[in-house]
């Protein structure tokens, strides 16, 4: 694999020291990072950095990429480790991989973060299953779920009353340890939390007795939930400070209350608009009539007029769902479907005939039905 001039991508001299490069390397990709950057070229670019300290960033690849321009020396060797779409991520960071990548770089670089800054808690997930008048109407329920709670012993220091943590000794407080490593590229150094602490820079010498140093414990948490009127399937709630617990007297995370509604049987809701659908008989669609409608808030009468043809869309103001901001209802939307007929018996055939002359029409059919389709009725029916 060919490669270009990785100490002009990182902008160091070529007899730049470790440090240097991996100075000029934190500093590059945190300023080409695509999560920080939105420059159209800024992804290739911290790609060529990623690429760039792969190498530079080993001194054995470096050494290679020297001689040969490659990394991979004469004899290609090392594929496994060069040049790949991890790029930089599992060089000198001990393997440790995004996270931790970025957590160096949010909290003030590898080694400098404060273990000790307060962390917000976790959010955390509630699906919410609401029945379709649920939804329109709103409603007041109470939900409980386990979460992660400060530990109401230590009050989430992790330490036994009376007692407080103090600075580890292992780390001095910094919450990570540098290890150094003999592998076949060269000396890998590499920072690691502390295996004392755990990367909090605290040492708990007489733990808590409820959580056992960890300062959190789990709780069957509930909550009152005032759900608003006219939610819709998918839409979510946000309950601040519900979540779990933070470290470090950091804030509680947040609970997320996802909402699914049931369809319902007679209605179809888009939004703040319902739609119904209502049979009415030909006599009705030809004489008009007031006819019964069902609506969410409750049996109104529409006005249909003489003559209405099947399909017809009426309007029903403010029988919809409510406006979730702002004031009022959507409307219900109500399209009539004419139903013709069947087994007629000898007066309605009769009055449909003298119907049928009236206006001029010759109608062969007897309106009786045969039987084969007085049996097809019969096992639709069932
Ligand atoms: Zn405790
Ligand atoms: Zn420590």
């Amino acid at each position: 694999m060919a490669q270009s001039d990785l100490y002009g991508v990182l902008g160091v001299a070529k007899d730049a020291s470790q440090a240097e490069i991996k100075k000029a390397y934190r500093h590059l990709s945190k300023k080409y990072h695509p999560d920080l950057n939105k420059a159209p070229d800024a992804a290739e670019k911290f790609k060529e950095v990623q690429d760039a300290y792969d190498v530079l960033g080993d001194e054995q690849k470096r050494a290679n990429y020297d001689q040969y321009g490659s990394a991979d020396g004469a004899q290609g060797g090392f594929g496994g480790f060069g040049g790949g779409q991890q790029g930089g991520f599992s060089g000198g960071f001990g393997g440790g991989g995004f996270d931790d990548i970025f957590n160096q770089f949010f909290g003030g670089g590898g080694g400098q973060r404060n273990p000790n800054a307060p962390r917000p808690g976790r959010d955390l997930q509630y699906q919410m299953d609401l029945k379709f008048e649920e939804a329109i109407f709103g409603k007041k329920t109470k939900i409980k779920y386990n979460r992660e709670a400060q530990c109401h012993t230590c009050g989430g220091n992790g330490a036994k009353p009376g007692t407080s943590p103090v600075t580890c000794s292992r780390c001095n407080g910094s919450g990570y340890v540098t290890t150094v490593t003999n592998t076949p590229l060269g000396r890998m150094q590499s920072q690691q939390p502390c295996p004392v602490c755990h990367g909090t820079g605290k040492e708990i010498k007489e733990k808590c007795p409820t959580c056992g140093g960890s300062g959190h414990e789990e709780e069957r948490h509930e909550v009152e939930v005032t759900i608003p009127a006219g939610v819709d399937d998918g839409q979510q709630m946000r309950l601040q400070g519900q979540g779990e617990a933070g470290q470090n007297g950091g804030s509680y995370g947040d609970l997320f209350i996802i909402f699914q509604v049931e369809p319902s049987k007679d209605f179809r809701r888009d939004g703040t608009e319902i739609y119904f659908n209502q049979e009415i008989s030909f006599v009705q669609a030809t004489l008009g009539d007031d006819v019964t409608v069902k609506t969410v808030h409750g049996d109104v009468k529409l006005k249909v007029p003489a003559g209405t043809q099947g399909g017809t869309t009426f309007r029903l103001h403010g029988k919809g769902a409510p406006r979730l901001r702002g004031n009022g209802n959507g409307d219900e939307h109500v399209t009539v479907k004419v139903v013709t007929p069947k087994n007629l018996n000898k007066g309605q055939r009769d009055a449909l005939r003298d119907f049928a002359k009236a206006s001029g029409e010759n109608v062969t059919g007897s309106g009786k039905g045969n039987l084969f389709n007085k049996m097809r009725d019969k096992f639709n029916e069932n």
